[in-house]
């Protein structure tokens, strides 16, 4: 058996971790789109597939036994790719996608929008001190919407395209403290937050500090999964999934 490990989340490096542990043969993919990814445990391989066809040439070439697509939430175009992929390779497939934040506490009072176009749009009317916390790949959106805006803007890398002037860039990686967020907010006089439904804990404490200080917050909302597939949302049952195989 050789399982693929879609990933570039924390549950994937913890589904390798216990593969790893148990001996089950598994192969971590990432996308390398950050510079310096925290590397999963056991083996790993770097780079896109090539699009669907690339992607069935790789599970019939390396014999992979089984898919399990842990990549994130909004990582829409690899999780497309692995149903269509394994649906022409009869390869079974598990999607592994930790609780979006719609049940939180607080949740019913945000600013739910369906896609980035929309929550920049939004944001431009709710606040001139933005805190935008959707990563380097979208923020070519906002730049438009909120052009003269006092932006602050937190990615893991610096973007290859130039941000308005006025723009602050952050550079971090979570999990993040809710003092830290705390800080960055007071000190940037944010008034209103951006973010996906990335849900998890790693940077749930910007949503607290946000609520405590009264200021709006703006919630890119969730494709629906793919249809189909068996879906968990933790690591192990994942493993428990891989194990049954
Ligand atoms: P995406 O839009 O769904 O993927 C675009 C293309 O990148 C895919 O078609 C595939 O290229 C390649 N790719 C994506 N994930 C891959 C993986 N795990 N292994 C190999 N190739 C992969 O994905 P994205 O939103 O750019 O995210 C890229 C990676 O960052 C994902 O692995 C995801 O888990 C992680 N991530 C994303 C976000 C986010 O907000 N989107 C946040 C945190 C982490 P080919 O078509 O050439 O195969």
């Amino acid at each position: 058996m050789t399982v693929l490990l879609l990933g570039g989340t924390a549950e994937a490096r913890e589904l390798a971790e216990i593969l790893v542990r148990d001996d089950v043969p598994v192969v971590s993919s990432l996308a390398g789109r950050v510079a310096r990814p925290r590397m999963p445990v056991g083996q790993v391989r770097i780079g896109g597939f090539g699009g669907v066809d690339g992607l069935v040439r790789y599970l019939t070439e390396n014999a992979v036994t089984a898919v399990v697509d842990a990549t994130h939430p909004f990582a829409l175009g690899m999780t497309a790719h692995a149903v269509t992929a394994c649906r022409e390779t009869s390869t079974p497939l598990l999607r592994l996608e930790r609780p979006g934040w719609s049940s939180a506490p607080g949740a019913d009072s945000w600013h739910w929008v369906d896609g980035h176009e929309e929550a920049a749009r939004l944001t431009a009317g709710l606040g001139r001190r933005p805190f935008l916390t959707v990563g380097r790949q979208e923020l070519g959106t906002f730049t438009g919407p909120l052009g003269r805006h006092r932006v602050v803007a937190r990615v893991v890398d610096v973007p290859e395209f130039a941000l308005p002037e006025g723009w602050r860039l952050l550079t971090s990686r979570g999990p993040y403290s809710l003092d830290g967020e705390r800080s960055i907010m007071e000190e940037h006089g944010v008034d209103v937050l951006v973010t996906k439904d990335s849900g998890g804990t790693f940077t749930w404490p910007k949503m607290e500090i946000a609520a405590a200080l009264g200021i709006p917050i703006v919630v890119v909302r969730r494709h629906a999964p793919p249809s189909d597939v068996p879906t968990v949302t933790d690591a192990r049952a994942a493993a428990a999934w891989v194990r049954s195989r």
